[in-house]
């Protein structure tokens, strides 16, 4: 079964999408824990952080260089959080691997 964020992607549910690009997606989270808080998400769907094989290096490479654009674009570049829930005991809610960007500026 594909993931929410698989949905999102594909428009089947809704979301507020910040910025968008080949392979990854950037929107605001649902239940936000800071005054900005972002998903960046890759289009690939890649259950968690373990999961991932070295093919997927570039991929998760650009998504700190998107992590980098949104933040200056909107302003945050100054002051900002990145993280990576990984599995369940690691607080991960959703299995479809995503950075957490999450500033208070
Ligand atoms: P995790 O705990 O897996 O690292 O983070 C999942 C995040 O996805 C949570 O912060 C949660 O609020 C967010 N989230 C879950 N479902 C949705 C949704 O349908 N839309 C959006 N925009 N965010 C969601």
């Amino acid at each position: 079964m594909s993931s929410v964020f698989t949905k999102i992607i594909q428009r089947e549910i809704p979301s507020e999408i910040i910025y968008e690009q080949e392979d990854i997606i950037v929107i605001k989270d649902i239940h936000p824990q800071a005054k900005t808080h972002l998903l960046i998400i890759p289009k690939k769907e890649i259950e968690t952080i373990n999961h991932l094989e070295e093919s997927d290096r570039n991929l998760i490479a650009e998504m700190f260089f998107v992590a980098k654009k949104v933040a200056k674009n909107l302003g945050i570049e100054q002051g900002y959080q990145l993280h990576f829930n990984v599995g369940e005991k690691g607080g991960q809610e959703v299995m479809h691997i995503h950075l957490h960007l999450l500033s208070n500026i």
